[in-house]
């Protein structure tokens, strides 16, 4: 059995993110969550925060719900599926991995533009291209629905991706989002992560602990990759301004803001077996 990112721990089911508890005002967004601005630019998932706490709902509809902010997760049955095992996409006998995508007719020529950034992004240095869908059975439709989310791994069928517009047509966003659809969870959820990171817990806005969980994931025999595109921000779900997660080395930045690390790269590699591309 091929051995991939999982969720194993992901119970089945979650429980409703309590979105009525909040009172929204339209300049500061929920109480209790304070946006750091940072100075020299934030990380992707900096940016998918702040769409999703402030635009959007964590749940989706009666059965589907974000978690760890921007992974749709639905208590349907092919969800369950999807998480006790890989996931993966197929892989064509010419060694590619062919992503199929719609494109909703609402995107604008520069939004559609962006998104093909975003996609160019994934497949530099990688094995994955995303070809027009035509007939495949196997596809992803990009919406501007609420928010900045993307199911984990291939589902089977189509599948959502959202990217909300003007919001989320960030090149780095748009990448952050199509990584989980290839399967990767965020880097600070590995289950090794206390090694290189302090989770600083009284600083996490409270309704949003559960997004700093730990997942039992393949970490693919590559190193912890602070630079991540999948990497959370330093800020990230902060309540007072102060970080919510310290690398243990002081020096290094945590994220990423527009494109995939060198590891990024690796892993998509590594995971659907393309070890022949050249990572740089
Ligand atoms: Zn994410």
């Amino acid at each position: 059995m091929e051995k991939v990112i999982l969720l194993c721990v992901l119970s089945i089911c979650l429980s409703p993110v309590h979105t009525q508890k909040f009172f929204f005002s339209p300049k500061w967004g929920p109480i209790g969550y304070k946006v750091h601005e940072e100075r020299d630019g934030g990380t992707a998932m900096d940016e998918i925060i702040k769409a999703n706490e402030f635009h959007a709902s964590q749940m989706l509809d009666g059965t589907t719900s974000l978690r760890e902010g921007d992974i749709a997760v639905s208590s349907g049955r092919r969800s369950k599926v999807c998480f006790a095992r890989s996931c993966l996409w197929s892989k064509s006998v010419d060694g590619h991995v062919y992503i199929a995508y719609s494109l909703s007719p609402e995107y604008s020529e520069t939004e559609t533009k962006l998104i093909k950034q975003g996609m160019e992004n994934i497949e530099k240095g990688t094995c994955v291209r995303f070809v027009p869908w035509t007939h495949q059975q196997d596809y992803i439709d990009i919406q501007p629905k609420s928010g900045c989310w993307s199911y984990l791994g291939a589902r089977g069928g189509r599948q959502t991706v959202s990217l909300q517009n003007p919001d989320c047509l960030q090149v780095g966003v748009i990448s952050h989002e199509f990584m989980h659809t290839l399967g990767f969870v965020h880097e600070q959820s590995r289950f090794d992560r206390d090694n290189y990171v302090t989770i600083m817990w009284p600083n996490i806005w409270r309704d949003r602990v559960r997004n700093f969980e730990k997942f039992r994931t393949d970490i693919l025999d590559l190193p912890y990759d602070y630079g991540s595109i999948m990497h959370f921000g330093m800020y990230a779900y902060s309540q007072n301004g102060q970080p919510t997660i310290s690398p243990k080395n002081k020096d290094i930045k945590l994220g990423q803001a527009s494109t995939l690390s060198r590891i990024d790269r690796l892993k998509i590699n590594k995971l659907y077996k393309c070890g022949w591309y050249q990572s740089f």
